[in-house]
């Protein structure tokens, strides 16, 4: 299944990520791609907003993952732009993660594509500086990687 959203602003990001938060269903992988400063993490502030995440939600620079467990249920939101090496996941436990009855998003899943479940969610953004500075093209995919 395929779905595509265009948006003009953050707060147009913000409110699609929110919406898919509010739909979540335990177990679900979401992966995150496009650009740095593409609008991973506002979507993913807009998810988290959506599960009932009060608390700030930035990118996890320092830690790969970081967990949250106020919402409707636990998200791991992972950024995985400064891993070395797949291995690294092994050793933060990764797949108690993926394979638990939370939600994880992961910004810049391609880096550790190898490990991704095949019934990964996966989502793209993208700019199109001909449709404005702030335009953004979302597109959704609930298929094998
Ligand atoms: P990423 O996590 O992909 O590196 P961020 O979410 O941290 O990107 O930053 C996205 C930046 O782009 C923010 O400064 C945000 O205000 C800006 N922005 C402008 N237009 C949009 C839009 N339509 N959707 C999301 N972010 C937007
Ligand atoms: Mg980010």
């Amino acid at each position: 299944m395929k779905k595509m959203w265009e948006t003009h602003g953050p707060q147009e990001t913000f409110e699609i990520g929110k919406q898919l938060g509010l739909e979540a269903k335990p177990g679900e992988v979401y992966c995150l791609d496009g650009d740095l400063g593409v609008g991973k993490t506002v979507f993913t502030q807009g998810f988290a907003s959506g599960l009932g995440i009060t608390e700030p939600v930035n990118s996890p620079t320092f830690t790969i993952v970081q967990q949250y467990e106020e919402g409707r249920l636990p998200l791991y939101h992972f950024d995985v732009y400064r891993i070395g090496d797949v291995e690294e996941m092994d050793e933060i436990g990764y797949e108690d993660c993926f394979y638990g009855e939370g939600v994880c998003l992961i910004e810049w899943s391609t880096l550790i594509q190898e490990i991704l479940p095949e019934d990964a969610i996966h989502i793209t953004i993208e700019k199109d500086l001909e449709k404005g500075f702030d335009y953004r093209r979302i597109q959704m995919e609930r298929e094998k990687v």
